[in-house]
């Protein structure tokens, strides 16, 4: 469903630094990539510009096979979660999930339809009337992906969506994004700063350092052979 394809990625912000340098990486179909790596060292300028939510300096992105540098992110195909789930607090669960499909004019029986299924996978079922304030960590944040889910986008990035919950809630969460990944057959790219996660959720590990690509390498590999 969705193949991508990093060629020579490059960024440089306008003050002139370079924040990531020669990134090449080819993501199958149904990959779960990390990117792991010290603060400062690219990993959200990386998925930014998959995004489209920041420029790309030089190099080519393609997602089955198609160039998408200059394509809006509107028409790119990805949702993006990020570790500070804003969600609308004066909006329900519901509408939380509805929104960016009522701003596309979608009918409301297919919003409907997608809403419920989205909250059918995340275990959202019963609490579709709650506001956010009503709800604890983890079900924010289910309702976070939930937002991103009703979207069914080929690709999904998370930027380290777990690190604002406590240490029960991210070990429940981490299986729950592993059920997630299995059962809507995307490709995923995901930013962590935590080895048990990356160890489990991985497919491969891309390991970055001052804006370069070190390694890549199953989760196997890399941590009984680094
Ligand atoms: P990571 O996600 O790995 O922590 P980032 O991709 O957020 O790293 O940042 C990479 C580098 O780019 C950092 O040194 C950061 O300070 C710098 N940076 C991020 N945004 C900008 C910007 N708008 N202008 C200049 N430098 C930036
Ligand atoms: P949401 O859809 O999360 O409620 P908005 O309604 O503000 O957010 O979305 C407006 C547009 O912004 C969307 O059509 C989409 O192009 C982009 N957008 C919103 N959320 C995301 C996301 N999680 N990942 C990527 N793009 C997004």
């Amino acid at each position: 469903m969705a193949s991508l394809s990093l060629k020579g990625i490059e960024k440089v912000y306008p003050n002139g630094f370079v924040a990531v340098k020669d990134f090449n990486l080819d993501i199958d179909d149904k990959e779960f990539i990390i990117f792991v790596g010290p603060s400062g060292c690219g990993k959200s300028t990386t998925l930014r510009m998959v995004a489209g939510l920041e420029e790309i300096s030089g190099g080519t992105l393609e997602i089955d096979g198609k160039t998408m540098n200059n394509v809006e992110p509107k028409d790119r195909d990805i949702a993006m979660v990020f570790q500070n789930y804003a969600l609308y607090p004066h909006m329900t669960v519901y509408d939380n999930m509805a929104f960016g499909l009522k701003l596309r004019k979608v009918p409301k029986d297919e919003i409907d339809k997608m809403v419920r299924e989205a909250a059918r996978i995340l275990d959202l079922d019963k609490l579709l009337d709650r506001k956010p304030k009503a709800l604890s960590g983890g079900q924010r944040q289910r309702v976070a992906m939930g937002r991103a889910i009703v979207r069914n986008p080929k690709v999904f990035l998370m930027d380290e969506p777990l690190s604002n919950l406590d240490a029960k809630l991210r070990v429940q969460m981490r299986i729950e994004i592993s059920k997630l990944h299995e059962r809507l057959g995307a490709t995923i790219i995901y930013v962590t700063h935590d080895q048990t996660e990356a160890m489990t959720l991985g497919t491969r590990i891309v390991v970055m350092k001052d804006g370069l690509v070190q390694q890549v390498d199953s989760p196997q590999n890399l941590y009984n052979n680094p």
